[in-house]
């Protein structure tokens, strides 16, 4: 029993000294004064209104929402992909109520692109339902595919210090990625892997309707913005993804290969959690 708790107390010390040299890493070195009081301010998340789970064939009610001419929060997420209107993909800032639960039963076991065929597990996003912050990484790796959880291994490991550094927990926020099956090799997912997946992607955010979307890295960035800007330029600079607010930052893949890059991400994120705090 001692050994446990022995064994419990060494595991939270090392967690806090992780989150130290973190602090430290991002040039955040004041953290006993009003850094204290910035962080463990946080937000407020329990104002979002609940919504009720709905277990309708979410497809089959937004295309005949889009035939008949109605549109969603992401109408272009529903949008049949032959469509002319695709082409153009709009999105058009109008509320939709269907619920996570809805979206995941119908992904099902989803083979809808070539990436189901070497994943182990659908990746389907996890955290609160009402999250007024959402992070969109690219496709789980091989952590994320043994577990069926976004942002396990390394990079999210480091997700999970910069969610705290804003005075956040993983449970707090919402974590998701572009597409929800590990494309091999960890390669950067093609675009009709992301054309395909992403419909459900767009169905999550419609679900969760957050303040911030926060897109890690270019394939989120791109995806979510419909745009081929790198996030070298795109990245601290606040855009609109529906009235929703958009911080394009680095992936902490990339902060793990170019550790020096921590300190712009902490830049980004310092607007994301004023942004938060002020609402
Ligand atoms: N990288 C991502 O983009 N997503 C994950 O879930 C894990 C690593």
């Amino acid at each position: 029993m001692s050994n446990q708790i022995n064994e419990e107390a060494l595991s939270v010390t090392g967690e806090i000294r992780e989150q130290l040299k973190f602090y430290r890493e991002i040039g955040l070195e004041d953290i006993g004064s009003a850094g204290a009081t910035e962080l463990a301010t946080g937000a407020d998340f329990t104002s979002m209104p609940h919504m009720e789970p709905q277990t309708a064939d979410i497809e089959t009610t937004a295309r005949s929402n889009f035939e008949a001419g109605q549109p969603a929060l992401f109408q272009e997420a529903f949008i049949p992909r032959n469509s002319p209107a695709r082409q153009q993909r709009s999105i058009l800032p109008i509320a939709s109520d269907v619920s996570l639960e809805a979206v995941r039963e119908n992904l099902g076991d989803c083979q809808r692109c070539k990436l189901h065929e070497h994943r182990r597990t659908i990746v389907f996003g996890e955290g609160n339902p009402r999250a007024k912050l959402v992070f969109v990484g690219e496709g789980p790796g091989a952590e994320e595919d043994a577990t069926g959880r976004p942002f396990v291994g390394r990079a999210g490991q480091l997700l999970d210090k910069i969610i705290a550094a804003i005075g956040l927990k993983r449970e707090d926020v919402y974590i998701a990625n572009i597409v929800k099956c590990r494309p091999p090799g960890n390669r950067t997912p093609e675009r009709d892997e992301v054309e395909t997946c992403e419909p459900f992607l767009f169905r999550q955010i419609a679900c969760i309707k957050p303040l911030v979307i926060v897109a890690l890295g270019s394939p989120a960035f791109q995806c979510l913005l419909r745009t081929r800007e790198p996030i070298t330029r795109a990245r601290g600079q606040w855009r609109d993804l529906n009235g929703i607010r958009l911080m394009p930052t680095f992936h902490p893949a990339f902060l793990l290969r170019s550790p020096d890059k921590k300190r712009e991400v902490w830049e980004d994120m310092k607007k994301v959690r004023d942004y938060l705090n002020s609402k």
